[in-house]
This record gives structure tokens, C-alpha cells and sequence, in this order.
């Protein structure tokens, strides 16, 4: 039997510049904050940590929701967790799709048997308002779903207006704001969101691995009449809802919400790690102050916008609706992206991103998010993506990308 000794190295991860759509480099307090001792689940200090998470998540989200929490996983977890909870067999959701992560809305939502209606818009546009309101009226959904910022094609679709239409139709409004959260505007009571879920690894700059989540009081009364409590842990005093329970036990946000509330029932074990790495980058956000963080996340997204453009490189999508933390660019003629890619990565240890469905092998996406939404980051991307495209021989003007970045700065 031969040992591979590389198993029992020490890990060593390559120092990377992540300039994709995310993940992105975490901001060094985030890590020092998941380096702490771990603590048992219902020591004092431990609960007392999870009800400051909850008041630093208000604050991120804007929102007065009591119910504003995390759900242990990536994302996708926070998504699951609203879809699963509020949809049942046969109910109406209208989704707009302006990219790859509304397709993923409909994918979760088809599994908890609910009827979809879609309203697809092309790749690179967002969903004008008055449709919406028309598909409500045709449609009478329970839920509108959506996403904000869709990385897939860089656009933010804007919330304010569907908000109104659906306060003023009854319909629960829930947005996936993971890839525009603290990069972007988000105002969840302002705008008469009912659920918003997101994730670490964009411009909250921490590890993915943990989803916050805030839940209005209308959609906390509607998902509790599905509650049951687990038999194990049942007290006389617990009654079950009149609906149908929920068909998974992990994302059953009633559960959830008691093991955060009051309570304190047990569920899971929650992610002491991942706890304190949200809690440090809600921390971070607010420290620094949403206008002012979301003011650095436009100044590096214009300035890797002017350089690019600077190069003559062409970017992708309605620019009047591009989020501020990522950018897509059309990959010249006759250069293949992914050789491209590859050399910025193994030369320079720089990641930017590649593209899905229609875009794939069209354009790249370049992201400057949380810790990488700075200048020397932006400053030195552009340089390296200049070198490596001069040495493909793509038709591009040289020496012009980076001063035109530096004019933001
Ligand atoms: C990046 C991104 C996600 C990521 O989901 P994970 O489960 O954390 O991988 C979800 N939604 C949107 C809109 C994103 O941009």
C-alpha cells in the first residue's frame, strides 16, 4: 500500500484574488471572528450571540421583523427554506425570471408541487412592473418570487413598484437578494417584502455557508398554520396547525423560528461558526455604514466598467439596471475566454468568472464585492486582463484600461 502523502500536508490554499461573481475573498475580521472556541448550543453567551445576530440582520435589512434569522447552508438554503415553508401542492406562484437564479426559483418551487406562472425576460433586461401587476391579476398568486441582483446576467431588478402592486393585490412578495445584498440598495419594510433570504459570499464578504433570512409578520402567520412540532421534544401546551406540514423538516421555518424565539425549542445544532462570521460581516456593514459601503461597491464597479470599456471591450446588458458589485463583458472575437480564465488564474491569481445557459463562452463576468470592492483590487485585475489578452492577440487598445479605472479614485 502506497501513502499519498499530500493527504497528511498542512493546507495551503494558493493566495487568490477573487474577482468572479462570488465567492469572493472574505474580509480578514471575518476570519478572525471563525477562528474563535467553539460553545455549547444553549450556553447564555451562545443565545445571547444569536439574539445580536438577529438585531445586527434588522439593521442590515432595514426591517423591523422580529423574525430575522439564519438558516444554516448556503443560499440555496435560505431560498428552500421560504419556498418549502409558504408553498403547498397546487398553490399559484408567479415568478419572474431575468437570469439563471430565477430558473433555480421555479426549480424549488416545482418540488413543493405549487402551480408556476413565469413571466421570462430576456437575459440582460429586468421585468417591467405593469406586467407584473397584469400577470397578478390574471394569475391571483399567493406568492411573487423573485430575484434582485441575478449574477447570471448582472442586472438589479428594481423591488420598490412590485412591492406596492403586490401589497395592493394581497400577494406575499419573497426576493432572493443574495449576489445584491450590502453591494446595492435593499429595503425590506420600505418595500413591502414579505421574505428576503441571502448568503454570505458577495458583498457581505464572508465564506458562503450560512443564509440570513427576515420574514414579515403577514408571512410568519401564514407558514405557522402549517407548524407541528416534533414528537420528541413536544410539551402539553404545543398545538399543530391546521394545514398541511411542511414537507421537509430541516427548512421548516416554524421549527426554526422557535429554536430562535422564546423558546428555544431544539432543532439543529446551530453553525457556531458560521454565526460568528455572519454576525462579524453584518457587524462590518454597519460599522462602515450601508450608504457608505454601497457608495465603494459603485466606485469599484464604475471603475472596472470605465477600464474595460477603456480596453475596447463591450459589456453585456441594459447598463441603467447593472448591479453595482459585478460586471459583464463580451469576450473578443477569435479569443477563447476559458484559456483567458485560466491564465489570469494560474499567472496572476486572479479568478474572474465564467457564464451559464445563453451567455456561456459569450461574456465574463468580473465581480468587485465586499473585501475586493477596493481600488488596488479593480487596479490590478484590469492590468493582468490587459497582459493576458495582449498575449492572445485580442484587438484591444493597450495602456488606456488601468489610468481610466484610477480617474475613480
Ligand atoms: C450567488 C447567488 C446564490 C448562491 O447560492 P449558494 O447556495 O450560496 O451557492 C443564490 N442566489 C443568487 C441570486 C446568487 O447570485
Amino acid at each position: 500500500m502506497t501513502i499519498n502523502n499530500a493527504l497528511f500536508e498542512t493546507l495551503n490554499p494558493p493566495q487568490r484574488l477573487l474577482m468572479g461573481p462570488g465567492p469572493i475573498n472574505a474580509y480578514p475580521r471575518v476570519h478572525q471572528a471563525l477562528s474563535n472556541q467553539l460553545i455549547g448550543q444553549y450556553d447564555p453567551v451562545m443565545t445571547e450571540y444569536m439574539r445580536q445576530t438577529q438585531v445586527l440582520y434588522r439593521q442590515v435589512f432595514h426591517t423591523q421583523n422580529p423574525e430575522t434569522l439564519l438558516i444554516d447552508g448556503t443560499a440555496r438554503a435560505g431560498i428552500e427554506a421560504v419556498l418549502v415553508s409558504i408553498l403547498q401542492p397546487g398553490d399559484k406562484v408567479l415568478i419572474p425570471v431575468i437570469g439563471r437564479f430565477g430558473h433555480l426559483l421555479c426549480e424549488i418551487a416545482q418540488r413543493t408541487g405549487a402551480e408556476i406562472t413565469t413571466i421570462d425576460v430576456e437575459w440582460g433586461k429586468v421585468c417591467d412592473p405593469q406586467q407584473i401587476e397584469d400577470a397578478i391579476k390574471q394569475v391571483k398568486p399567493k406568492l411573487l418570487a423573485t430575484v434582485q441582483g441575478d449574477t447570471s446576467t448582472t442586472m438589479n431588478q428594481p423591488l420598490a413598484e412590485i412591492g406596492e402592486i403586490c401589497q395592493r393585490h394581497d400577494v406575499l412578495f419573497y426576493c432572493d437578494a443574495t449576489a445584491s445584498v450590502a453591494g446595492n440598495e435593499l429595503l425590506v419594510d420600505d418595500w413591502h417584502l414579505d421574505a428576503v433570504s441571502v448568503g454570505l459570499q458577495k458583498c457581505l464578504g464572508g465564506p458562503s455557508g450560512s443564509a440570513p433570512l427576515t420574514l414579515s409578520p403577514k408571512f410568519v402567520e401564514q407558514i405557522n398554520r402549517r407548524k407541528h412540532i416534533e414528537k420528541g421534544i413536544r410539551d402539553p401546551h404545543h398545538t399543530d396547525g391546521i394545514e398541511a406540514m411542511i414537507q421537509s423538516n430541516y427548512f421548516d421555518l416554524p421549527m426554526i423560528l422557535d429554536y430562535w424565539g422564546e423558546e428555544r425549542l431544539n432543532h439543529h445544532t446551530e453553525a457556531t461558526s458560521m454565526l460568528y462570521a455572519a454576525r462579524e460581516c453584518a457587524r462590518l456593514f454597519l460599522e462602515e455604514g450601508p450608504a457608505k459601503v454601497i457608495a465603494r461597491h459603485k466606485q469599484a464597479g464604475d471603475a472596472m466598467a470605465a477600464g474595460l470599456q477603456a480596453m475596447g471591450l463591450r459589456l453585456f446588458g441594459d447598463q441603467d439596471y447593472k448591479m453595482n458589485n459585478v460586471v459583464g463583458v463580451y469576450i473578443p472575437d477569435l479569443v477563447d475566454g476559458e484559456k483567458v480564465r485560466q491564465e489570469l488564474l494560474t499567472r496572476f491569481g486572479i479568478e474572474i468568472g465564467t457564464s451559464f445557459g445563453p451567455l456561456k463562452g459569450r461574456i465574463w463576468r468580473i465581480g468587485t464585492m465586499g473585501y475586493n470592492a477596493r481600488q488596488e483590487a479593480v487596479l490590478h485585475t484590469l492590468a493582468a486582463l490587459e497582459a493576458v489578452l495582449f498575449k492572445h492577440r485580442a484587438q484591444i487598445q493597450l495602456g488606456t484600461a488601468v489610468a481610466a479605472a484610477m480617474e475613480y479614485y
